[in-house]
């Protein structure tokens, strides 16, 4: 299943059931007892979209594709644990919603991630049983302010500022990234291909990462886990339109603007 948040006429947010490109008002919670599809709202691409959901914390992995360590800085080795920081929830924005450059004279790059949504309280959980912890998947955008983030040694300036999270369309329930040849991972900007990767090129996959972030500190159901990108990053400028596609989502598209 593919679930989406909207506003709705009187401006309450809702979740709706994806069916295609047409989104259907949905009773329930996907979190307690699921979701269940009433009548059709309208098309994926006429409604004002949400964060498909609202987590308490956004926890990001850096440096966790080989080529992208490398692209950082060639002489950086690959990191023998995940490198974890975090976004606060006031970055988030949904599919649609302008991405406002904080700092235009500061080169602000594009990361396309997979990002996942924990669906039950997670506190030491084995990579073997991650999958149980797992709501879905969506795609994300970890916005950055590359001058910032050498200059400050930390990433919270760097890729906090508001609107420096995309996150959507839709949350999909029946994924696996570790299985196959995993999910593709792709970004562009303007209609050009800029990363174009899959989930099999981790250096740390989905259950380890659970495993690990779980060990630290308790997921909650909402809580998103930003993968990493994988190799291609680059700038943004206000009058762009970038787009994030994660496979068996869909595609995340922002247009980019100054604050
Ligand atoms: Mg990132």
């Amino acid at each position: 299943m593919k679930f989406v948040r909207y506003q709705d006429g009187a401006g309450q947010a809702r979740y709706g059931v994806l069916d295609g490109e047409t989104v259907h008002a949905a009773d329930g919670d996907p979190f307690a007892g699921g979701l269940t599809a009433g009548s059709a709202v309208g098309a994926l691409g006429e409604l004002t979209l949400l964060p498909p959901v609202q987590p308490g914390k956004i926890v990001c992995v850096g440096l966790n594709y080989a080529a992208h360590v490398t692209e950082t800085d060639a002489t950086r080795a690959v990191p023998e644990e995940p490198v974890l920081f975090m976004k606060p929830p006031s970055a988030l924005v949904g599919h649609g919603a302008p991405i406002a450059i904080a700092n235009p004279d500061n080169r602000t790059d594009h990361e396309a991630e997979l990002a996942v949504v924990i669906g039950r309280r997670a506190r030491g959980v084995a990579a073997a049983s991650a999958a149980d912890y797992i709501l879905g998947y969506t795609a994300g955008n970890d916005v950055s302010d590359r001058p910032l983030q050498q200059k400050d040694g930390q990433w919270v300036r760097a890729k906090g500022f508001d609107t420096y999270c995309p996150l959507g369309p839709c949350v999909a329930t029946d994924l696996d990234p570790t299985a196959g040849d995993g999910l593709a991972v792709v970004s562009r900007l303007n209609g050009e291909t800029k990363q174009s990767s899959t989930t099999r090129d981790m250096i740390f996959d989905v259950p380890a990462l659970i495993a690990y972030i779980s060990g630290i500190m308790t997921l909650e159901p909402g809580d998103v886990i930003m993968t990493g990108t994988p190799e291609g990053v680059g700038p943004m400028r206000p009058g762009d339109t970038i787009e994030v596609e994660v496979g068996g989502v869909g595609v995340l598209r922002n247009p980019v603007t100054a604050r």
